[in-house]
């Protein structure tokens, strides 16, 4: 057998002789595929097509003791190693180039205590799969709003869904972690043990060490709850915009709306002829009393010539999914996005404007409602931070052939340029892209917090392991 040829932290290589992989294997329980491992090309293939990274190695874990060895190896031999959770993280950074991938998708346990209302969940686990476990016992965490969504990214990002303006951020509603640390230690992480990891944690993102399991507090959900979508013409953009608007601003935190301008799918919801053509949809969830969500959305069906209303009695684990169509693995995408501190006229004209320039069938332009619970925290609770925003605006450029790669991001750039003046000056740092670096990382933290999570990695990953991330280290 050959040589193993491998990348390694500081952009040199390492050959491995074949002993080195084998006594790695040994060691390791799960799976370890090289490129010419049938399974290879599929586990190494994430979310987003547009990222074609190939690591010399993907050690795929079978449970805790296999992420110590996975990061033991990799430090013996300076690796340059990613982290995957659920693969959708719109940077790719879980997959790293020539590098060790650690894989974390075979881990999907879930235990939920429904009387102490928390679950504990692997870290490759799926949004569907917590909900689909939560569920049964009428329970929810905060997650987002894509069940394929991986949890790991999502949590130590921060994490908005429907129940984030009644509950806040998915890592506000940590009870505790499992993590491994750079040095190979497995510990705790809670507001008990080891608390400044734990903070930098809920929000960090993958900075700190790798999540083996998340303990969440779960709230009475469903299993009912209203929800759903009405739909409009495109050229009702600038009318029903305004309608959404008011309708957001004066919502309880029971009631989540989200707004989205794009091109008509292919959806059996929408009526045939308006396929191909520009639509505005609203996706309302509210998740307190059925009727009390009837009445709060009357305002919102009497506005305009609604083309579709599919807003109905359904269960939770259905409304989590409605958007899932909408995200296909293997497609191309490229998204920026700003926090907004609200829906002024600005915001809706520039919005419809590009929404009539959009590229593709797939590409949209979204606006999440988050304000309500986010800011009962004050701004240092966690790095994830931007307690002041009210919505997040996503631009989702979306399509299917790299000879529209260029059309499709200048569309995306255009639109985030002409709505930097609507923004709260903050972002998501789980949504930058590839070619996002240091100015949008502090604009994603802020200053103070971006000191605190540096001086925090100095002391938790001083060798910078973990650097396949977006980095705090500046
Ligand atoms: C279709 C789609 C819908 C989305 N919807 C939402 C939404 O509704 N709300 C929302 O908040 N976000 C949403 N996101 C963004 C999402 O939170 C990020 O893309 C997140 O990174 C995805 O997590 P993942 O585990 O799938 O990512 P991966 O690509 O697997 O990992 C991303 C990064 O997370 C870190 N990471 C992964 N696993 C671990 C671990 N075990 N321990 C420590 N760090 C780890 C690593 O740095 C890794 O590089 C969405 C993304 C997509 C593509």
């Amino acid at each position: 057998m050959a040589n193993i040829k491998l990348a390694q932290m500081d952009g040199g290589t390492v050959e491995l002789p074949p002993e080195a992989l084998q006594a790695f294997r040994t060691a390791f329980k799960g799976p370890v595929l090289a490129p010419e491992d049938p399974a290879y090309e599929e586990v190494r293939k994430i979310w987003n097509a547009m990222i074609d990274r190939r690591p010399g190695l993907i050690a795929r874990c079978s449970g805790t003791a296999d992420v110590v060895q996975a990061v033991r190896f990799a430090r013996q031999h300076r690796l340059l190693c990613s982290v995957r959770g659920g693969g959708h993280n719109i940077a790719g950074l879980s997959v790293c180039e020539g590098g060790l991938m650690i894989d974390m998708s075979l881990l999907r346990g879930v235990w939920v205590d429904p009387t102490g209302r928390r679950a504990r969940a692997q870290a490759g686990c799926t949004l569907g799969d917590v909900d689909r476990e939560t569920q049964l016992h009428g329970l929810a965490a905060v997650l987002g709003f894509v069940s394929a969504t991986g949890i790991a990214g999502l949590t130590v990002g921060g994490g908005f869904g429907y129940l984030t303006r009644r509950h806040g951020w998915t890592c506000d509603n940590l009870i505790s972690m499992e993590v491994v640390t750079a040095d190979g230690s497995v510990v705790q992480a809670s507001a008990e043990q080891n608390a400044e990891l734990f903070w930098a944690l809920r929000g960090g993102s993958g900075n700190f060490g790798i999540v083996t399991s998340f303990e969440y507090r779960l709230y009475p959900v469903g299993p009912e709850i209203l929800g759903g979508a009405i739909a409009w013409q495109g050229k009702d953009a600038k009318e029903v915009l305004e309608a959404y608007r008011k309708f957001s601003a004066e919502a309880p935190r029971e009631l989540t709306s989200v707004a989205v301008l794009r091109i008509a799918p292919p959806a059996p919801w929408l009526p045939k002829e308006v396929h191909g053509q520009p639509i505005v949809a609203i996706f309302v969830c509210h998740s307190g009393k059925i009727e009390d969500g009837e009445a709060l959305l009357a305002p919102l069906r009497a506005t305009g010539r609604p083309l579709a209303d599919i807003v109905t009695r359904r269960p939770y684990v259905q409304m989590q999914s409605l958007l899932d169509a909408t995200q296909p693995k293997g497609r191309r995408y490229y998204w920026k996005s700003h926090y907004l501190p609200g829906i002024g006229p600005e915001m809706i004209d520039t919005a419809v404007a590009h929404a009539a320039r959009i590229r593709s069938p797939h590409s949209a332009i979204l606006m999440f409602q988050i304000q309500g619970a986010l800011g009962d925290l004050p701004a240092e609770h966690s790095p994830a931070g931007n307690r002041d925003a009210a919505y997040v605006l996503n631009i989702t450029g979306s399509w299917e052939k790299p000879e529209d790669d260029e059309i499709n991001i200048r569309w995306a750039r255009d639109c985030f340029e002409a709505t930097r003046a609507c923004s709260t000056g903050g972002t998501y740092i789980n949504f930058l892209t590839e070619e996002e670096g240091a100015d949008r990382i502090e604009a994603a933290y802020g200053r103070a917090t971006l000191d605190r999570l540096a001086a925090l990695k100095r002391r938790y990953d001083p060798e910078n392991l973990f650097r396949h991330t977006k980095s705090v280290c500046g």
